[in-house]
């Protein structure tokens, strides 16, 4: 049985050549991937404070994640200070201005039959997986699923994503199935990710980290939304049969993809999001999978052994 997530079924829609070498030949680049190790930090930290961890706890369990790197120059290093800079004001501003919540699951994994909607049949080929930040429960006793984001748009711009954003369907779909209740929606928590480096002079640094980060979150406390969103998000019904039925889809597409035996190159993702990682090896550059890239263990870094 093969699991199909959010990211792996974006990651085909991008290109199918990426997602077989990422999901299916499980190969990472040994280049440090800063959006995705920025966004582990900060799904710790979160977690941790759902739990009931302090803001300095939150802050530590975060920043612990970033321990393996290890700089191999002096720009890695500033860049990786910058990173612990940016991210520990983040931390530090959501554990102040995040509502409480009810929290009754947090980090929860699921992983649930795929039904073609026409015959209520499962594929035995494919099941739907992935993991949720936490779900809450009202006042009123509804549900709600939490998403908890950075986003490097402004505020604005990240809430006209909430229509079309697939992410919040499929969690909304996954969560009401698997606890057999309807969810009233989902609660979208971001902090905007700010691009402000620390004050330079003639190319030099003028400003400590201590005073950068302490100019940062001062910066962001004075105008709270401008830099943060907690909102809720809804489904409709009709919406979520929609994402039903191309889930469905989507597993017939891969089978035929594997029957063909053919695997498409989408050239026009090669240069987005800051380029393709898999570039060289599609590229054909002699000695790139051995000298560039490391075998996973797991094909889903993100989710336990059992999915
Ligand atoms: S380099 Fe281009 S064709 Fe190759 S996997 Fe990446 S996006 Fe696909």
């Amino acid at each position: 049985m093969e699991t199909l997530t959010h990211t792996r079924i974006v990651m085909r829609q991008q290109c199918p050549m990426k997602e077989h070498l990422h999901y299916v030949e499980r190969l990472r680049p040994l280049e440090i991937q800063w959006p995705l190790t920025v966004g582990s930090v900060w799904h710790t930290a979160i977690e941790a404070l759902a739990k009931g961890a302090s803001e300095d706890e939150a802050v530590q369990a975060g920043l612990a994640a970033l321990d393996w790197i290890r700089p191999a120059d002096e720009e890695e290093q500033y860049k990786l200070d910058l990173e612990r800079a940016r991210i520990e004001v983040m931390i530090r501003f959501a554990a102040r201005r995040f509502r409480p919540r009810k929290f009754i699951a947090v980090e929860k994994e699921f992983l649930l039959p795929i039904i073609n909607p026409a015959t209520g049949r499962k594929s035995r080929k494919f099941a739907l997986g992935g993991k949720v930040d936490a779900i809450a429960e009202d006042e009123d006793g509804r549900l709600w699923v939490v998403e908890n984001k950075t986003t490097g748009t402004s505020i604005g711009q990240f809430r006209e994503t909430y229509g079309l954003n697939n992410q919040l369907t499929l969690y909304a779909y996954a969560v009401s199935r698997m606890l057999e209740r309807p969810v009233a929606g989902i609660i979208v928590r971001a902090v905007v990710k700010s691009r402000a480096e620390p004050k330079k002079k003639g190319g030099e640094i003028v400003e400590s980290w201590d005073e950068y980060k302490a100019r940062l979150l001062a910066a962001y406390e004075a105008e709270p939304d401008k830099y943060l969103a907690e909102d809720t998000v809804e489904r409709t019904p009709e919406q979520l049969a929609q994402f039903e039925a191309e889930l469905w889809l989507e597993t017939q597409e891969r089978l035929w993809q594997t029957k063909t035996g053919v695997i498409r190159h989408n050239t026009a993702n090669c240069s987005l999001y800051g380029g393709c990682p898999f570039r060289p090896l599609c590229l054909g550059v002699e000695g790139a999978r051995e000298s560039m890239y490391r075998v996973s263990q797991t094909a889903h870094d993100e989710l336990s052994e059992a999915v």
